[in-house]
């Protein structure tokens, strides 16, 4: 049983294709840089060698087109009749309150999808031209759509309601969403698992910490709240993005440049700040890391509120759980930091959380435990796989039908 995973981004379109009988990648790549002259097709199989070549693709239907049609090259594609692929699964960014679970699409799906257009505009219409795309180049086998939103929308009202009049919420779908769902349930899943529990009995905080990050508190397998928001430009201070500031930031922003336009706003909380704004130097925690090695004083600061957000985030999540089984880290930082770990943790030794600075510091790409024996709450490290989340989601919403 073969499933292909598409996560069309913003300017990329991502594959990956797997079979399901050993949950093992068989090929995966993807288009970048999607309508520039400068775009590009990387793509790789299992066992063979990377191949990366430019490619000229007008927009996100033609990069999935492309995609598929190398698949389907009966020379060097993995796939040689499309009866092989049992079901397509879909990242979609954003569900609104229109989608709680994984659906397979119809056309009132398509239709509910496109109401959620104006909430993500960078990303859903993307997601609905990758679905049309799918529906062209491979007639009659099955889609399924997977929101990062959806893990989200057990929140009760007043973790997910925002103090501004209740018409915004009725007329606009105002309200905080959370995204990386897929990610925060894969590793939840995981430390189950590890832990030896039921989901249903679990009560973790999870902690996403990539490029964009986000943290989320899980009662029983479900959550309760999360740090991003309306947009993933809530919660903590990531790559670029601002994270939580007081909203009156804005208005004196824009009181002292009345020129500043919406878009120039939104890309100067999103692309210019985080890391990268206060650092001046860049939003990726390996550079930050170098150049505080090399004294740098504004990349130590920019990396210590990185850490001091997520602390107070798990602190204020340890607060709402009240007990708590586990801290799992995941995503590039989450995985690879074991200083922002350590930091995002450090001092926590009251509430029972216990890290072990030696096995913290041990370079692994496996899933494993950092905390010391004693720790009454577990510190965890576990790789998030989506994309294997997504395929796994995708055969039991098929199944369900
Ligand atoms: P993601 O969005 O999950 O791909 O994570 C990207 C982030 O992970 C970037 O800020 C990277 O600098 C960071 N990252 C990846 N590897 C490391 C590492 N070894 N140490 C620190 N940060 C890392």
């Amino acid at each position: 049983m073969k499933v292909l995973v598409v996560n069309c981004g913003s300017s990329s379109v991502k594959y990956t294709l797997f079979s399901m009988t050993t949950e093992k990648k068989i090929s995966w790549g993807l288009v970048e840089c999607i309508g520039l002259p400068e775009a590009y097709y990387k793509r790789q199989t299992l066992g063979t060698e990377e191949i990366k070549s430019l490619c000229k693709v007008e927009n996100h239907f033609q990069a999935v087109e492309l995609i598929i049609k190398d698949l389907l090259n009966p020379e060097t594609g993995s796939i040689k009749n499309i009866d092989e692929i049992s079901v397509i699964g879909h990242r979609i960014v954003h569900g609104g309150d229109k989608f709680s679970e994984s659906v397979l699409v119809n056309e009132d799906v398509k239709a509910g999808l496109k109401e959620c257009f104006s909430i993500a505009p960078l990303h859903t219409p993307h997601h609905y031209s990758g679905i049309e795309a799918v529906e062209k180049m491979l007639p009659g086998i099955p889609s399924v759509l997977v929101f990062d939103t959806a893990f989200h929308q057990t929140m009760p009202d007043y973790a997910y309601m925002y103090a501004v009049p209740y018409e915004y919420y009725e007329r606009d779908h105002v309200r905080r969403y959370g995204m990386h769902g897929t990610s925060h349930k894969y590793v939840m899943q995981r430390a189950a698992g590890m832990l030896g529990k039921k989901v249903e009995e679990l009560n973790i905080i999870t902690c996403h910490l990539g490029n964009g990050s986000s943290i989320t508190a899980i009662k029983n397998g479900k959550v309760i709240d999360t740090s991003m928001g309306f947009t993933p430009l809530a919660g903590l201070v990531m790559g670029t993005r601002c994270g939580d500031i007081d909203p009156a930031v804005l208005v004196h922003i824009m009181s002292k440049n009345p020129k500043i336009t919406s878009e120039e706003m939104n890309n100067l909380l999103n692309k210019q700040s985080g890391l990268l704004g206060i650092s001046g130097l860049s939003g990726d925690m390996r550079t930050i890391v170098k150049a505080i090695q090399a004294g740098n004083k504004r990349a130590k600061l920019a990396f210590d509120m990185l850490c001091y957000s997520a602390k107070k985030y798990i602190c204020m999540y340890y607060g709402i759980l009240n007990h708590v089984d586990a801290i799992v880290f995941t995503a590039g930082i989450g995985e690879n930091s074991p200083t922002v770990r350590e930091k995002s943790c450090e001092g926590l030794d009251n509430l029972g959380i216990k890290i072990d600075v030696e096995v913290n510091n041990m370079p692994s790409s496996e899933e494993r435990f950092i905390s010391t024996a004693d720790s009454k709450i577990k510190v965890m490290v576990i790789p998030t796989n989506e994309e294997l989340m997504i395929a796994r989601e995708s055969i039991k919403v098929l199944a369900n039908n």
